[in-house]
């Protein structure tokens, strides 16, 4: 059971993270307890929304049984530059010489929790 509750990302204009209140560590931006001092009071703050590709996996969403639009998007684990990891859908497939490949922040999804990130 949460302690407090977080806006929902969508309601964001600009990619934030989470800031430890207590000890200022820096969280993923679903996170609601600190890793570091397990502290539930948790801030949100802007993120540059750059970082790394930790790994992924292609997922191919059909929007609606009718559509036939497959698109190939990727969910991978982003390490950010400011230290957090997040979970961020990828633009498109990456093959496997894409390991470590550098992806900014772009927008957010309609109805999805995670953020859509682009390959630099
Ligand atoms: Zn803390």
């Amino acid at each position: 059971m949460h302690t407090q509750t977080l806006p929902p990302a969508t309601t964001v204009d600009s990619f934030t993270i989470g800031r430890c209140d207590a000890c200022g560590t820096l969280l993923a931006p679903d996170a609601t307890t600190c890793s570091s001092c397990r502290n539930t009071a948790i801030s949100r703050t802007s993120s540059e929304g750059t970082g790394s590709i930790v790994s992924w996996t292609v997922i191919e969403i059909s929007p609606s049984r009718t559509c036939t639009d497959f698109t190939p998007y990727t969910i991978a684990i982003v390490a950010l530059d400011e230290g957090p990891w997040t979970y961020a859908w990828i633009e498109g497939a990456l093959d496997g010489n894409q390991k470590r490949a550098r992806v900014r922040y772009d927008r957010m999804i309609a109805g999805e929790p995670y953020p859509l990130f682009v390959c630099q």
